[in-house]
């Protein structure tokens, strides 16, 4: 199997028959074998007997249908697992994504790991969409240091091996070209199309950001100290620990030699507080370097949980 496409769909009853039809259009004059992995997040309306009736008549189509809606970043972790391309193309299910696009990802994959959409000439609302957008894409290409213009665009093709030893959480797709990058895989950005969504309706709003920006934070963190969390937390638990030692010090020196009393003293408090601030987050240190030994040594578990698998 040369492509695999994967889809995360939710809710998108009226634009599955026209992509699917998009998609053969595209597809089929590539000459190459590809499956279309559709994978149902839990919808609601009609998307997943649809998908059943087209999957019924195309043996190239797959359907992941997961238990509820896990999300698109599981949708897609679904579709990875599954996957057998030796190219994989992740797009949305909602036609904003042109699947004529796909033959310029795929020229790209030969001298790339991973190919970006680059959605230049953006069709969602300016204020809602765009803008929390241009400051997203910014913040994230200075914090990661892998500069991307469009880190949130669905398009994009990864040779095997990038998603197959990746495991992804929480609002964390956007973020896997930062995390590829950081693992040596070469990346790459290309201009694509992009639509209005003319039917259905939207999956996200503002809140997303935030969401977004904590992901931002864990993403960092794993990458800086996720091996060695002692490091973080240790340096700071020292030195509060000796700066609460030092406070205690003087205050014994003033209580034994002096004679002066120091129960009323805020100082006191201070320098105790600093003291059970220090092993505490040396405390947390140790308990993290625990974790990263568990974390790095379990056995891999999905973060989704399959109903069913159509397909051949
Ligand atoms: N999607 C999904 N699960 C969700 C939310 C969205 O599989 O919980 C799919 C959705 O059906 C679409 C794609 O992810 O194919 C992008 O969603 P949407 O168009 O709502 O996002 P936007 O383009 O507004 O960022
Ligand atoms: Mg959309």
């Amino acid at each position: 199997m040369t492509l695999s496409i994967v889809i995360p769909l939710y809710n998108e009853e009226e634009n599955v028959p026209i992509l699917y039809e998009k998609l053969k259009e595209s597809l089929n004059p590539l000459k190459k074998e590809y499956e279309i992995l559709f994978v149902d997040d839990g919808s609601t309306d009609r998307t997943l007997s649809i998908l059943e009736e087209i999957q019924s008549k195309d043996n190239r189509v797959v359907v992941l249908s997961l238990r509820r809606n896990f999300g698109q970043t599981a949708a897609f972790a679904a579709g990875f697992d599954f996957a057998r391309g030796d190219i994989v193309i992740t797009m949305d299910g909602d036609l904003q994504n042109d699947p004529s696009d796909i033959s310029k990802l795929l020229e790209l994959t030969k001298d790339y790991d991973l190919v970006s959409g680059w959605r230049k000439k953006r069709k969602d609302p300016f204020f809602r969409r765009r803008l929390p957008s241009i400051l997203a894409n910014w913040l994230i290409s200075n914090v990661t240091g892998v500069k991307l213009h469009d880190y949130g665009c669905s398009l994009k093709a990864y040779r095997r091996d990038v998603i197959k030893n990746l495991k992804i959480y929480g609002e964390m797709h956007r973020f896997i070209p930062a995390v590829a990058s950081w693992y040596g895989v070469r990346v790459a950005e290309v201009e694509v199309a992009h639509r209005q969504r003319l039917k259905g309706r939207s999956k996200y709003g503002i809140s997303r950001t935030i969401k977004v920006v904590l992901d931002l934070i864990t993403v960092k963190f794993l990458q800086s100290f996720s091996t060695k969390p002692i490091q973080f937390f240790g340096p700071v638990g020292v030195m509060s620990g000796f700066l609460g030692f030092l406070i205690s010090l003087y205050l014994s020196i003033d209580k034994i030699f002096f004679g002066r009393n120091i129960g009323g003293r805020p100082l006191l408090l201070l320098g105790v507080l600093l003291i059970i601030v220090g092993i505490q987050l040396i405390g947390m240190g140790l308990l993290g370097e625990m974790l990263v030994r568990v974390y790095h040594e379990s056995q891999r578990k999905p973060t989704y949980v399959i109903k069913k698998i159509l397909g051949p």
